[in-house]
């Protein structure tokens, strides 16, 4: 497998791009070599400049949850089009996405679009600092928010990747009313409540993609929501990534909790940028031009972003593909566990639904630190492996690989041949 045109890009991007990338997950620092340039998608697999295929397993971090230019995205997106791109003023398919979106919340009345994942959970923390009146936020070591200063504290994602334990750039008073607590373990929220009487809410990722996989063991969801009303603070879900994946109805239709306010990103979006927060009406209501919670968008709501949106979910519901996607899930896992026994690899794989992801390590892995665990130089080696036998993975330990409702049998065979190559090259080390 050649890399040749890719190298060429890499060096010419170089110069005024900041390492090539628009955002470092793309960046193959932890995996060692240079990042692929991708030319084309179609369903399940993408190519690169250099003309090699793959089956797709990140999907862009979650949006192409139907597969890549899936045929009715393509139509209602073009339809879109022939309009005009966007006017700074309210249209139609507005109130068409906001409609489905909050169907498929029931704790949701009403719901704000914005551009990205990371603009949501911004609005969604200002909300429930505007609704409680109280300023401090906790969040969970590992999970990853977007990148506003006050949540780039303890994050997953690329910051688990780069080891680095925040950002720099962002001013200690940005942080000062952020606290963390550990996945997956109540007293760790109750000990700050003891603390503090000034706690707006606590965000989650009520599942965990951003330190890999990481599950929500037993009640902690529903225990932790029960605490929080006792106390009067607010759950604020980040449902970035699980919202439409895990089910229609995201994470908490799956886990049966509702969150005061849900932040979204991805999917909605179905490959366009688009963001959203939602509450109930009383919630809701702070927010500007109702309340006095201002938050606004130059681009929110394009209309090509919604069209993107509203034919991606009316094909995902259809569709109903989550049943298929828990059966793929499984399918994937065995194999990985198997292949990991045959060749005496260390292995743990975590999935919900469409998430997952196996981490190179023993026992369990419920939070950060266990998560730390893993080998990243044996997931390197299995990175590559699998990358020159036809897969594309996140080039990180710490991401969630996603599954698309356009993986055939075919695919997983061949994703069982790559896992078997991957898997011997690891055991070689
Ligand atoms: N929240 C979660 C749970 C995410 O996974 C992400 C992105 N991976 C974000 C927020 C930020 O979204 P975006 O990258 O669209 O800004």
């Amino acid at each position: 497998m050649k890399f040749k045109r890719s190298e060429e890009l890499y060096k010419e991007g170089l110069v005024h791009l900041v390492g090539a990338v628009n955002s470092p997950v793309r960046a193959f620092t932890s995996v060692g070599g240079n990042p692929l340039f991708i030319k084309k998608g179609h369903g399940s697999k993408i190519t690169d400049v250099d003309g090699n295929e793959y089956i797709d397993l990140v999907l862009s971090y979650g949006p192409m949850i139907l597969g890549h230019r899936h045929r009715k995205v393509r139509r209602g997106v073009a339809k879109a089009l022939r309009s005009g791109y966007s006017f700074g003023a309210s249209t139609e398919n507005e109130i068409i996405l906001a409609k489905i979106v909050c169907d498929a919340f029931p704790g949701m009345d009403k719901v704000r679009f914005v551009n990205s994942g990371t603009e949501a959970v911004i609005s969604g923390v200002r909300l429930a600092r505007s609704f409680t009146g109280k300023d401090k936020i906790i969040k969970f070591a590992g999970c990853y928010h977007g990148h506003q200063d006050s949540l780039l504290v303890a994050a997953g994602s690329g910051l688990a990747t780069l080891s680095l334990p925040g950002s720099k750039g962002v001013p200690e008073g940005a942080v000062k009313n952020t606290l963390i607590a550990t996945y997956n373990d109540l007293e760790s929220v109750k000990v700050h409540f003891e603390e503090h009487d000034d706690i707006a809410g606590v965000i989650i990722e009520p599942i965990c993609g951003n330190m890999g996989v990481v599950i929500p063991q037993n009640k902690f969801l529903v225990e932790l929501k029960e605490y929080l009303k006792s106390k009067g603070a607010l759950l604020i879900a980040d449902e970035v990534m699980t919202g439409f994946r895990s089910k229609f109805g995201g994470a908490q239709e799956l886990l049966g909790v509702e969150a005061d306010i849900t932040c979204l990103g991805k999917v909605i979006g179905g490959g366009f940028p688009v963001g959203a927060y939602g509450a109930r009406n009383e919630i809701m209501e702070e927010v500007a031009p109702l309340g006095g919670m201002y938050q606004a968008g130059t681009l929110s709501g394009n209309p090509i972003a919604m069209a993107g949106g509203i034919s991606t979910l009316t094909e995902l519901k259809r569709q109903n593909p989550y049943d298929q996607f828990n059966d793929t899930a499984a399918t994937i896992e065995t194999i990985l566990l198997e292949t990991a026994k045959k060749y005496n690899v260390d292995l743990v794989v975590n999935r919900f639904g469409s998430m997952m992801n196996p981490f190179f390590t023993k026992g369990k892995v419920t939070n950060f630190e266990e998560a730390q665990t893993s080998d990243i130089k044996k997931f390197a080696i299995f990175f590559w492996a699998m990358i020159k036998n036809g897969v594309f993975l996140p080039p990180s330990q710490f991401e969630a690989w996603f599954l698309s409702s356009a993986i055939s049998k075919r695919d997983i065979k061949k994703i069982a041949v790559a896992v078997d190559k991957a898997m011997l090259a690891v055991s070689k080390m």
